[in-house]
């Protein structure tokens, strides 16, 4: 995000609404990765599973997410699942249409499937499939998207790699000097982000990453980026994994999106997590590199983030109640795992 994208989103907050929108767009993933927090109970506070919920395809789907971007105007859309490849029909018709209204849109996918070749030439669609860990890892992980699946699907495309670090494979020495090498060398690959596992509150699970181990990481990825430039990890990004937002009410990145879930009504709140995360142990990069922009200097004088919160309480104060159903959290899930 640059300066200009900064001010650009300024506006929709100061109007009530919101500069970022992601649409868990289908219920459906032939996946079952461990860790998956679209899947957990907490995810929609209590209210169901994803899997549960009425979802849509077909006309009736591209015409209510048209209908939603129309509404609510997001300068970015980020098209999430489920698996949006089982849609790739609608998206196929979508895509185009949301790249002609000028929205930005990211997919993200596990390219399970192939993605059409077309799609390399739509305007301001980004590419993103889940990549996590070297191929043994991986594909115990996220089968049946395994490595082979990937490579032949993202055959002539231009994507990000986007890695989510669990405990088991940070504890490796040199594990990501192999995994950046690796996707590195890809023609396709013209990025690589790298998240880290975001547990719920209370949550005990192998995927969490102890403190030392997290700061260890930090510091392996901080030499690294020298080494592979497609690594996207400015100083910014890790001071955000540094030092976390406290609450997602001091995270810009979930008070500036709008996340829906597959009915295309509901909220997921507080991020697109769902649930009660642990914003203390917060790995999510987007949420890293917007904590950056909040520390910047307006005039060298005033924090961004002190703007932006008296913005945002301007902006939804106008906006009251035009953003769909707030999911309300359940208080017995407090303790949930993801
Ligand atoms: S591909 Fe994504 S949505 Fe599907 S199970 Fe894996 S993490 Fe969850
Ligand atoms: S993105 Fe991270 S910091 Fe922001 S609310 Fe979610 S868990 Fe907390």
């Amino acid at each position: 995000m640059n300066k200009l994208d900064v001010f650009k989103a300024w506006g929709k907050i100061l109007t009530g609404g919101y500069p970022s929108m992601s649409i868990e767009i289908t219920r459906e993933c032939p996946l079952r990765c461990p860790g998956c927090y679209a899947y957990e109970p907490e995810h929609l506070q209590g209210n169901g599973l994803l899997r549960e919920l009425a979802d849509f395809k077909g006309d009736n789907l591209i015409e209510r997410v048209l209908d939603l971007v129309k509404e609510h105007k997001p300068l970015h859309l980020s098209i999430v699942g489920g698996e949006p490849l089982v849609r790739f029909r609608e998206l196929d018709i979508l895509l185009p249409k949301l790249s002609e209204m000028g929205v930005a849109v990211q997919l993200v996918t596990s390219a399970v499937r192939e993605i059409p070749k077309a799609w390399n030439k739509i305007k301001g669609l980004y590419i993103v499939v889940s990549i996590d860990g070297l191929q043994p890892e991986h594909d115990a992980r996220r089968k049946p998207a395994t490595y082979e699946r990937i490579l032949r699907n993202i055959q002539g495309q231009s994507i990000t790699v986007h890695c989510t670090v669990t405990s088991q494979t940070a504890v490796r020495e040199g594990y990501y000097e192999e995994f950046l090498g690796f996707w590195s060398a890809r023609p396709e690959v013209k990025k690589i982000w790298i998240s880290l596992f975001t547990p719920q509150i209370g949550a005990v699970a192998e995927e969490i990453l102890l403190p030392d181990v997290r700061e260890k990481l930090l510091d392996e990825l901080a030499v690294l980026r020298k080494q592979f430039p497609k690594l996207v990890m400015p100083n910014a990004v890790l001071k955000g994994y540094q030092k976390p937002p406290s609450s997602p009410d001091d995270c810009i990145f979930a008070r500036t999106t709008l996340n829906l879930t597959a009915d295309l009504t509901s909220r997921v709140t507080p991020c697109q997590f769902g649930g009660t995360p642990d914003c203390s142990q917060c790995g999510c990069i987007a949420s890293a590199g917007l904590a950056a922009v909040g520390d910047w200097k307006l005039f060298n004088i005033l924090p961004l983030r002190s703007i932006y919160n008296a913005s945002d309480k301007i902006g939804k104060t106008i906006g009251n109640g035009k953003n769909g159903h707030e999911i309300k959290a359940d208080p017995k899930l407090q303790n949930g795992s993801a």
